[in-house]
């Protein structure tokens, strides 16, 4: 059965190998086990479940959390000529009946179900007498109440299998699961014996990075203006952030759409699709956006903020990359998303337990942007699994070869003037006083008087203020909470204040580009485009960005070289093949002729 699995990964995907770890689930749930897969986002997991359902008799059901990430999937089967449909709350009664009468008649071999309507008698009233022998339980963390996407609907599922007249086999998979999800997912789903695969969460084609100390604002725009061409998703904290950060790109013209629960559904949607289809290139947004995001092209996800916890950020740092070409995670981080996080947690209506949980998440998050050591290492630790080299040579501490800056003097003399302010002034006013500062203010308090007043004159009051929070980043100083945090000195600071200990400071490196700008690409982006527009549905749905570069690469002239490009299943080849070929003879001719 294995074989007829690689005749169809390779017929209808135009892919030649198995994935790690995809073999073995294919053949675990042909073997009817239940099976439970935790596969690393874009690592393929659909290809898992959608093949033995190409293979098994009947239909499979498939149960996804969210109507957008349905159509898309089933769009993309379309493309690759699988025939498959989806029911959901989106759909009048007579409709949906129709598609489960269709799929009596083995119409569709997929059916692409919403939780909520596992629990609708006009639903199970429907499906009596289909034929389903398999059933794949799609972001499967969703069950369980210690996953950052609780979903109520999920709990439905295990006794809507139990009610079913035959027992299918059963796989739930989800990119990510610390010990209690996975518990949970196979306790709450009711797998029997499940065969458990990990495949490994490393994603080795994102480049994580922490930038600390820095004007973030700054930073983006100029890394923005370095990628003008990429596709990227900027996270931000707050709606209000997200406004203000879309208002700033759009006034210098970027192509930038903005996503947050403060917007009316239809902006809403509207924005989605305008980023999906390639309209705009930038999404600035809460992390109210991305489940049920499919596109595989995004090169940068940047956290303007720090997020909540590990499990969220890479969640939504894994947004980038999905088609393995390499791209950007970035997160700016700055002492105040502290506060917001605490201050989030504090406000938010869980039980004590579960803050105290939610306190001890932020505080790995914190520590993530703190450590000196290889990023990557740090994440898949978290995730229990073990990273056996030491430097992964793409995340911006393996990959900085800077010498390290000797900031000892700078730091002492903030400390100095901190513990003579009596630690109860906050950033501006401590910068101020170094910066001697003329204003009335600072005379009236007399601290033009303490001796650490415009020892650092020599610098403009943002070198000082990033000096500053580099020292907060680092933990040799801590801002308080409230409405006027104060900057206080911590037990690190003693000791480079006795000159036992350095400072060293590391500053940005610009990352390498991610891509190479071909031409040839380009053209071929702008026929995937028309053609993507022409038949409404996402550009990446055509083809994906590794497919379109290995085009670029090969230049296949005819359309038996251009079935053996990476991507290239017998349904597409006979659509588009055509007219990528012509596209790429006419630019042979062109340039090399
Ligand atoms: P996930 O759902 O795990 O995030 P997808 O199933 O969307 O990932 O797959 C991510 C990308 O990897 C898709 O573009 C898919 O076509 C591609 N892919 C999946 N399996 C293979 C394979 N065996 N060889 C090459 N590409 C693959």
């Amino acid at each position: 059965m294995l074989e007829q699995a690689r005749q169809l990964l390779k017929h209808y995907y135009g892919y030649g190998y198995f994935r790690k770890g995809q073999e073995q689930i294919i053949q675990s749930i042909l073997s009817k086990q239940d099976t439970f897969g935790i596969i690393p986002t874009g690592g393929g997991k659909s290809i898992c479940f959608q093949i033995p359902a190409l293979i098994f008799s009947g239909v499979t059901l498939v149960i996804s959390p969210l109507i957008s990430l349905m159509k898309d999937q089933i769009e993309t089967l379309e493309q690759l000529g699988i025939p498959a449909t989806f029911i959901n709350s989106s759909l009048e009664y007579y409709e949906a009946r129709k598609r489960i009468e269709a799929c009596k008649k083995g119409c569709y071999k997929l059916i692409y179900v919403a939780p909520e309507r596992l629990d609708s008698e006009e639903f199970k009233g429907l499906i009596q007498g289909l034929s389903i022998n398999f059933i794949a339980v799609d972001e499967a963390h969703c069950v369980s109440q210690w996953g950052h996407d609780f979903r109520p609907s999920y709990g439905l599922i295990a006794s809507f299998i139990k009610g079913l007249d035959r027992t299918p086999t059963v796989a739930a998979f989800t990119a990510t699961a610390t010990h209690e999800v996975k518990n949970d997912v196979v306790r709450l789903l009711h797998l029997k014996n499940p065969n458990v695969f990990i495949t490994g969460f490393d994603r080795e084609n994102l480049c994580f990075s922490v930038q600390k100390g820095i004007d973030k604002e700054q930073f983006l725009l100029q890394y923005l203006e370095e990628h003008r061409d990429d596709v990227g998703i900027i996270y931000a904290a707050t709606r209000k952030e997200v406004d203000k950060l879309y208002e700033t790109l759009y006034y210098k013209g970027y192509a930038a759409a903005r996503y947050h629960a403060g917007m009316t559904d239809i902006r809403r949607t509207k924005a989605q699709e305008a980023f999906i289809f390639d309209d705009v290139n930038v999404m600035v947004a809460t992390n109210a956006f991305g489940m049920g995001i499919d596109k595989s092209n995004v090169r940068y996800v940047i956290h303007y903020n720090m997020p909540k916890n590990i499990e969220a950020y890479y969640q939504e740092a894994g947004r980038a990359g999905r088609d393995n070409e390499p791209s950007e995670c970035i997160l700016l981080f700055s002492p105040r998303d502290i506060l917001l996080q605490r201050y989030m947690i504090q406000n938010n209506d869980l039980s004590d337990e579960r803050k105290q949980l939610e306190y001890k998440r932020l505080q790995t998050m914190i520590d993530y942007c703190h450590t000196t050591n290889c990023l990557r290492k740090y994440l898949l630790g978290y995730f229990g699994e073990e990273y056996l080299q030491d430097n992964c040579s793409n995340c911006s501490i393996c990959a900085d070869e800077r010498e390290l800056l000797d900031i000892t003097v700078d730091a002492q003399k903030v400390f100095s003037c901190i513990y003579r302010m009596g630690q109860r002034y906050g950033i501006s006013m401590v910068s101020q006083v170094l910066k001697g500062s003329n204003s009335k203010k600072i005379k009236q308090l007399g601290l033009d008087g303490i001796t650490t007043y415009g020892i650092m004159q020599g610098y403009t009051l943002q070198q000082i203020k990033d000096v500053i929070n580099v020292l907060i980043a680092d933990g040799y100083l801590q801002l308080t909470e409230g409405e006027y945090p104060v900057i206080k000195l911590r037990e690190k600071a003693g000791a480079v204040i006795k000159n036992q200990e350095k400072v060293l400071q590391r500053v940005h490196r610009k990352m390498e580009k991610a891509e190479a700008d071909f031409t040839l690409f380009e053209q071929l982006r702008s026929l995937r485009k028309k053609i993507a527009q022409r038949e409404q549905v996402p550009p990446y749905i055509i083809f994906n960005d590794s497919t379109l570069r290995e085009m670029s690469e090969y230049c296949p002239m005819d359309l038996k070289t251009f079935s053996r490009i990476k991507g290239v299943g017998q349904a597409k080849l006979e659509k588009y093949g055509q007219q990528f070929i012509s596209l790429i003879q006419e630019y042979v001719k062109e340039n090399f002729r």
